[in-house]
């Protein structure tokens, strides 16, 4: 014990007396994000609102890491949050509309626009043949059960306050979120 604390004491002295210990390699580290511009925001994921620092250059975000000032995680984030980054490049991420037709067995790049199309006729059409004015004891019901929409996680309050009143304004009351399941 009295070893170890006159090894501490030396080791401090000789820091003080610029002798440091460190190898060249380690004096010449810098951190990553250096000389990128930092930017606060929210982990995307889930309602523990996360705060974490965007470090950027131009239109480019280079990292993300854990806010330290934030009392929620005070500078760390779990995997998922930590991964935030791969949502804007991940080579992985689909960028177009995938579709399988009916019994088909291979999915299908389509335009944007004929999706949006066709999910709105489809809407239509579903809730025509499906929507309940009012239940057997003539009590108001004023919804169809025949379509659901599940939303993601990194939709933001704003977004998800737009699809609630889509939705519920058509009688869908089963409105889900992913981060649920
Ligand atoms: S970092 Fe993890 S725990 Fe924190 S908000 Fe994001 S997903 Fe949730």
């Amino acid at each position: 014990m009295i070893d170890a604390a006159r090894g501490l004491a030396a080791w401090v002295r000789d820091l003080g007396m610029g002798t440091s210990t460190l190898s060249e390699a380690s004096k010449n580290l810098s951190p990553r994000t250096r000389g990128l511009r930092p930017t606060v925001s929210v982990c995307p994921y889930c309602a523990v609102g996360c705060s974490q620092v965007v470090y950027h250059r131009g239109n480019r975000v280079l990292s993300i890491e854990g806010n330290p000032d934030s009392p929620i995680n005070r500078g760390t984030l779990c995997p998922k949050g930590a991964a935030t980054s791969s949502l804007i490049d991940s080579p992985l991420r689909w960028r177009t509309v995938r579709y399988r037709a009916p019994y088909s067995d291979r999915w299908e790049d389509r335009p944007l626009d004929w999706a949006m199309d066709r999910i709105a006729e489809r809407v239509a059409t579903t809730r025509e043949a499906t929507f309940v004015e009012r239940g057997e004891d003539g009590c108001a019901l004023n919804h169809t059960l025949a379509i659901g929409h599940l939303g993601g996680a990194t939709l933001d309050n704003e977004e998800n306050y737009l699809i609630k009143k889509l939705w519920t304004g058509l009688g869908i009351v089963q409105v889900e979120n992913q981060a649920r399941i």
